[in-house]
């Protein structure tokens, strides 16, 4: 019997990290059947590879495009970068498990982030919840529980730590969504409900993952720092490993303009960690400026009672100015740092692009003002992103960094893409090929280890049933590129361009990308864990 499609005269460079090899790659349905020499097998397809690498698709282990996917199951900007899996529902910023009224407060809540995906969907159990991609979208789509809608479930949008019967319901939350396969637990604690909470929850929760062998993955806390073990930070997330037994993963962890070449320094405390016995990854983006919402600045007092109250303290004079009072003692210098990426009316669009000076010097407002005033308007729908470095010198050294860092096997790639609005931040269209291309290329890493950090090394953390790895009876999910040309070309300038030198993706045995083009099809799978 003959192969659906053959990869031939190819670099095969399986995920392992395993030295590149010439072999070819035999797919029949879903799964691959045979690699090496398939030069007399018949084939109803063959791709020339010939000075391409044949890798597995790349794994995204950081993704905020929960609601993209479902307005757009296409997701273009992800596959063209040859990712064939993204994880969402990292910060534990996700819809599921939630019941109808709480998915519609939460959607709303959440829209500077996720955008607004359809009202009508169900996202009452991670069951439903997967059917929602399920062969919806041209890539596989695994979910993290999220510590939002645990929360939601258990108390609603309150500030009250989780305790007694109200964390009864919050494990049985996660009980079940173990079972049904969320492929990990994670919270972001700049973020609400998540930073209502205390230490002493996270390790109860944590404690339930460890008992699933589901790994916690955590956005470290700058909110609500007093409830947090040695104030928060990845020190609280390193000691909620020790006391609870929990796999721990910590998100977005890099340096940045301020402490650029001081690897060690911040990794300190997780070789410590390490040698006490804690099991911990990371992963990192290849930019030196992230990309959110204004909520995550916002005070805690700000976020209860969820999106209504939030609106209405929003339109209440006297609340209002307090609030003011208190993003001017805190914040004032990172809120001057930022540019808006989206907005949901087109009355207010032109901001799209916008820094915030240069927005709030157009209404006559301070910043403080502005936010407010664009957050009320928009009813929340609004995101931004920080302003990259002036001095390139500083840019190449968080780069450097980066790649210092992936070199350690326990690290791996998450975009934190946030593909929503007219001018988002650039790792939504540019991370992979900018780290496998032109970062691997500018400091001179083997592809072998590179591929590895962005395939195998997450599938296995996060348990990708059969995914990760070129072998013999896993899922075909293959990215071709070539290993000279691969690059991103998305900038903070022009940030929604393709990438070049990946002509070829992949999903469960499907061409989703063939000859660099999508081919509209819908070959992504909810990813079964292990
Ligand atoms: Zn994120």
């Amino acid at each position: 019997m003959g192969f659906d499609l053959i990869i031939e005269n190819g670099s095969l460079v399986d995920g392992t990290g395993a030295q590149a090899r010439p072999a070819a790659v035999g797919i029949r349905g879903r799964k691959i059947e045979a690699i090496g020499d398939l030069s007399s097998a018949e084939s109803a397809r063959k791709i020339d590879a010939t000075g391409h690498v044949v890798s597995p698709g790349f794994i995204d282990v950081h993704c905020h495009s929960d609601g993209a996917l479902l307005n757009d199951g296409q997701h273009a900007e992800g596959v063209l970068q040859g990712v064939t899996t993204e994880i969402i529902g990292p910060d534990g910023l996700t819809y599921a498990p939630l019941p109808r009224d709480k998915y519609l407060m939460y959607r709303q809540y959440l829209s500077g982030l996720l955008g607004l995906p359809p009202k009508d969907l169900d996202f009452s159990s991670i069951s439903s919840a997967r059917l929602n991609y399920d062969r919806k979208t041209a890539c596989n789509v695994a979910m993290f529980l999220g510590h939002g809608p645990v929360r939601l479930n258990a108390v609603g949008m309150q500030d009250t730590p989780l305790r007694d019967d109200a964390l009864k319901r919050a494990v049985r939350v996660m009980e079940e969504a173990f079972e049904q396969g969320a492929c990990g637990f994670a919270t972001g604690l700049s973020y609400y409900p998540n930073s209502f909470s205390d230490s002493d929850e996270l390790v109860q929760l944590c404690k339930v993952a460890a008992r699933s062998d589901k790994t916690f993955s955590i956005h470290t806390r700058n909110h609500n720092t007093d409830r947090a073990f040695a104030g928060g930070g990845v020190e609280e997330a390193l000691e909620i490993g020790r006391r609870s037994g929990v796999k721990v993963h910590i998100e977005h962890y890099r340096t940045s303009a301020d402490n650029a070449g001081r690897v060690d320094e911040i990794l300190e405390p997780v070789e410590k960690a390490k040698a006490d016995g804690v099991d911990v990854t990371l992963e990192t983006y290849p930019y030196p400026v992230g990309s959110g919402y204004p909520l995550a600045h916002f005070p805690s007092w700000f976020h209860e009672g969820g999106t209504d109250a939030m609106l209405s303290r929003l339109a209440d004079a006297e609340t209002r100015a307090m609030l003011i009072r208190e993003l001017e003692s805190r914040d004032s210098s990172v809120l001057h740092s930022y540019s808006w990426t989206w907005i949901s009316s087109s009355h207010n669009r032109h901001l799209e692009g916008l820094s915030f000076a240069d927005a709030a010097a157009a209404r006559g407002v301070s910043i403080e003002e502005m936010i407010c005033d664009v957050m009320l308007e928009e009813r929340l729908s609004c995101g931004l992103r920080g302003n990259p470095p002036q001095s390139a010198q500083l840019w190449r050294a968080v780069e450097e960094d980066v790649m210092t860092l992936l070199a350690r096997p326990d690290y791996m790639v998450g975009s934190d893409a946030i593909p929503v609005g007219g001018l988002v931040h650039p790792r939504a269209y540019g991370t992979f090929p900018r780290v496998v291309g032109r970062l691997r290329r500018r400091y001179g890493y083997p592809v072998e280890q590179v591929v590895q950090r962005v395939t195998q090394n997450p599938a296995r953390r996060f348990g990708l049933a059969d995914r990760g790895e070129i072998r013999e009876g896993y899922l075909a999910d293959i990215c071709v590129f070539d290993p000279d040309l691969i690059n991103d070309l998305s900038s903070f300038e022009d940030p929604m361009v393709h990438p070049v030198g990946i002509p070829y993706v992949i999903v469960n045995g499907e061409l989703v990308v063939d000859e660099s083009k999508c081919t509209g099809v819908l070959a992504g799978e909810a990813a079964e864990t292990v």
